[in-house]
């Protein structure tokens, strides 16, 4: 039985409860087609395309672009997206991620743009006929963002791209790229503008598929004097960084829910099994070393869930920064949800490491949580930084 009592928390209104069995009861029509063939990012790829088409039918991805037809767009609801990720991590990694990735790539648009480009990227995304990507990585800028070195250089009324990305999600299945490119008006990172690039421009390339150990579709791209409008232009020049991280601040808790979703399904199929399975004539669950383990394991996942939806409501009732929240929220979530995962691991025996157990599927899953929209280092430093700077006043 997934535990839902945290729906009553004072963080979540009605609308979120509603949202939270609307999500689950789809995922659970949908099962069989929620997990992808587990080889190559390709095959996770046309799992996703799948995903994105019939979310979009259904009206769920206006909870992660702000609104079902885009020019008319709302403020993202931090919570909304929240539970979307949890349940949809909790029934498969790849819903989650189609999920999360229209709503990441259009984020930039959503916050910065002008009426005119949420008008024209927007609708296509929320109702699922189009695939969105935020494309800000390079070889050389990974958790270092002041090193990006992609170019844009101005070339008439518009810019001309050039460079490479990587790691970038949904590369070669995205209609639209979010890139950021160094447009010069300061040194480092203050010294970034933001572009939105459609896959077919003369000039743009896919160059390489990356294979993950949960595959995801993701690759790296090329940008080769790829031409771009005025009108293509994300708020002003030289804004890309506050954009980037502007958009990471919403989304960060958003990877946090993720994990919880991850943890929760963990946590519950190891209460099965542990009930279940018979050892020196008892049930795994009565020796106390496991009660130990499933105790802990419910620990780390309540506490993650209260720094996600403390987040979360922060940034939709208080509508401040949440940098120091939700760096909070994304090194609990992920972190904790790494250990209890290895819990159930545990608590499974060798049926924990064989191929296609789901211990095993949420071992590999969770692992790049940790890593991406800033690795936990990364979050540390955000929230010594504020710690610091409040401290200091
Ligand atoms: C599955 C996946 C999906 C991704 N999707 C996207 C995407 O859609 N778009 C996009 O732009 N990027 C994406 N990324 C890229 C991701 O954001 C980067 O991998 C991440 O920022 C880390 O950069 P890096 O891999 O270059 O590692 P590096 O920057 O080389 O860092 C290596 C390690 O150093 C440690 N570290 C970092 N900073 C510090 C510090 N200050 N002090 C001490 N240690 C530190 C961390 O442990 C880190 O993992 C994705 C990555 C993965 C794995």
């Amino acid at each position: 039985m997934v535990d839902r009592t945290f729906l009553s928390w004072p963080f979540l209104e009605g609308k979120h409860a509603a949202l939270y069995e609307r999500v689950d009861a789809w995922a659970s029509a949908h099962a069989s087609i929620l997990h992808g063939p587990d080889e190559s990012s390709a095959a996770a790829a046309a799992v996703v395309r799948r995903l994105v088409g019939e979310m979009g039918s259904e009206g769920l991805l206006a909870t992660a672009t702000g609104g079902a037809n885009g020019a008319l767009h709302g403020p993202l609801d931090a919570r909304s997206l929240c539970i979307c990720r949890e349940v949809l991590a909790r029934h498969g990694g790849l819903a989650d991620f189609a999920f999360a990735m229209q709503g990441l790539g259009t984020g930039p648009i959503g916050l910065f743009g002008t009426d005119e480009q949420k008008g024209r990227f927007l609708p296509a995304v929320a109702q699922g006929k189009a695939i969105s990507a935020f494309a800000l990585s390079e070889q050389a800028a990974g958790s270092d963002v002041s090193a990006l070195a992609t170019s844009a250089t101005r070339d008439g009324n518009g810019w001309r791209l050039d460079g490479e990305k990587t790691w970038i999600s949904n590369a070669g299945i995205a209609d639209l790229y979010v890139v950021f490119a160094r447009t010069g008006e300061a040194a480092g990172a203050k010294g970034l503008s933001a572009f939105v690039v459609e896959a077919t421009a003369p000039g743009f390339s896919v160059t390489k598929t990356i294979d993950l150990i949960a595959p995801h579709p993701i690759g790296k791209l090329a940008f080769d004097g790829v031409r771009v409008g005025a009108a293509d232009l994300l708020g002003a020049p030289g804004q890309g960084f506050q954009i980037a991280m502007a958009t990471l601040d919403v989304f960060r808790s958003t990877v946090g829910a993720a994990a919880l979703g991850f943890a929760r399904r963990a946590l519950d199929e190891a209460v099965r099994h542990a009930t279940n399975r018979k050892l020196f004539g008892q049930p795994l669950s009565d020796l106390q070393l496991t009660r130990a383990k499933l105790a802990d394991m419910a620990l780390a996942v309540d506490a993650a869930a209260l720094l996600i939806y403390r987040a979360a409501w922060t940034k939709d009732v208080k509508g401040a920064r949440v940098s120091r929240e939700s760096s909070m929220a994304k090194l609990f979530a992920t972190e904790e949800a790494q250990k209890v995962i290895d819990s159930a691991v545990q608590i499974f025996g060798g049926l924990g490491v064989t191929r296609g157990n789901i211990a095993e599927s949420l071992y590999r899953e969770i692992r790049a949580l940790r890593i991406y929209e800033g690795a936990s280092e990364v979050q540390k430093l955000v929230i010594a930084t504020r710690l610091l700077a409040d401290a200091a006043t």
